[in-house]
């Protein structure tokens, strides 16, 4: 059973926690419970991050994770959500990892398979008719453009050589502060862990803007 006195750590005498004597004998030297707790039992004021002390329940001893400010209260919640979405990202990642060495070859057979019939059903052709799509397309192109290796990069650098310097220069330094604020480094081609196929795709677009 939970004892009904408490031994003041300040005149150590005892005191009833009930009927509300403790709180009388706190009141008469100023204090509020957490006053007493922070004070004389822990020794510690825990902190919000603006600064503010942590809310505190008298009841359970315990803290809030922030003063309980909307801002602060906003912060902690997004900041849990954040940490909760890459673990649940993290577990997806093993699990696919996981049931991916799992599979036999008859499971990959069967799988192969159902990727046709979505195929069929979204393109109306197959898989292994998808060259003559592409014939189709190069047609189109050849058709529309003149060209039937047309892309949008050729739009792209059609639109830049018509680009004054002043405007070159513009978007050079606007690439350059995303690039900084993203990766940490003003030129994306130098990103440490950067795909060769990133590197490459970073470093054409480089040269389209520099010499384009
Ligand atoms: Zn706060």
């Amino acid at each position: 059973m939970e004892t009904k006195y408490i031994k003041s750590k300040i005149d150590n005498n005892l005191y009833c926690k009930i009927n509300g004597q403790f709180t009388r004998h706190l009141k008469s030297n100023g204090l509020t419970y957490r006053d007493y707790y922070e004070i004389y039992v822990t020794g510690l004021t825990p902190l919000c991050g603006c600064g503010m002390k942590l809310s505190f329940y008298s009841t359970t001893e315990s803290y809030a994770s922030s003063c309980g400010d909307p801002i602060c209260v906003g912060k902690v919640v997004s900041s849990v959500r954040k940490n909760q979405t890459i673990e649940i990202k993290k577990q997806q990642s093993i699990n696919y990892k996981t049931a991916q060495a799992r599979k036999t070859v008859e499971d990959r057979k069967k799988e192969m398979e159902k990727k046709k019939e979505t195929y069929f059903k979204k393109y109306g052709t197959t898989f292994s008719n998808s060259n003559e799509q592409k014939n189709k397309s190069k047609t189109t192109k050849e058709q529309k453009y003149g060209n039937h290796l047309f892309n949008n990069s050729t739009v792209s650098q059609l639109k830049n050589k018509n680009k004054s310097v002043e405007e070159k220069n513009i978007i050079n330094a606007k690439r350059r502060s995303t690039n900084l604020k993203r990766y940490g480094v003003e030129n994306c081609f130098f990103k440490k862990n950067h795909s060769k196929s990133k590197q490459r795709e970073c470093f054409f677009k480089r040269v389209h803007f520099t010499i384009g």
